[in-house]
């Protein structure tokens, strides 16, 4: 192979630690939801994390899900419509699991890469964290907008990578 076509098939940073994240995700036992968060320190990768139970505890495929039932205002339209969801609270999301398991020191000026968009509460503690920038490819539109401005007020970068395309072995299925 030439070292042109090495170049072309060579994966650009972005694509490179947003596989690993969902690599990372395969890793979850919560069969509605597979999250995986890396931390990246100039190029360089200080953690991994998936969404889980706390270690010991019992996870989503010995006990089940631990479903919760909430009622959503969603616009379609013009028209405001309530929502009834059904979301598993047993497990720690991905990101908080990210932060729980590496140095604040390591924190300062990193990127995250998330295979989901943060929700609030993790939004919120990323934004205390040190982490100067967020990489996600899924949206989750429920607190999209909250956690855009939150950001934004923040000075933290957040993108969406939209010609993303998983790894085929990692795309599971999402019940949100
Ligand atoms: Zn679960
Ligand atoms: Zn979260």
């Amino acid at each position: 192979m030439s070292t042109h076509n090495i170049e072309q098939q060579r994966k650009d940073w972005d694509t490179y630690f947003m596989d690993i994240a969902y690599m990372v995700a395969t890793r979850s036992r919560c069969p509605r939801r597979h999250v995986g968060s890396v931390l990246v320190q100039g190029k360089k990768l200080l953690g991994t994390a998936y969404n889980g139970a706390p270690m010991g505890a019992k996870d989503c495929l010995e006990a089940g899900c631990m479903i919760t039932e909430e009622f959503e205002i969603q616009l379609v339209g013009s028209q405001e419509t309530v929502v009834k969801k059904q979301r598993c609270i047993r497990t720690i999301h991905a990101e908080q699991n990210l932060l729980l398991f590496t140095d604040r020191a390591d924190r300062e000026g990193a990127t995250v890469y998330v295979t989901d968009q943060p929700c609030w509460t993790c939004a919120n503690m990323l934004a205390n964290s040190g982490i100067v920038e967020i990489v996600f490819h899924r949206s989750y539109s429920k607190d999209s907008e909250k956690v855009f401005s939150l950001m934004e007020q923040q000075q933290i970068t957040i993108r969406q990578l939209t010609n993303y395309e998983p790894p085929e072995q990692a795309v599971t299925d999402v019940n949100s």
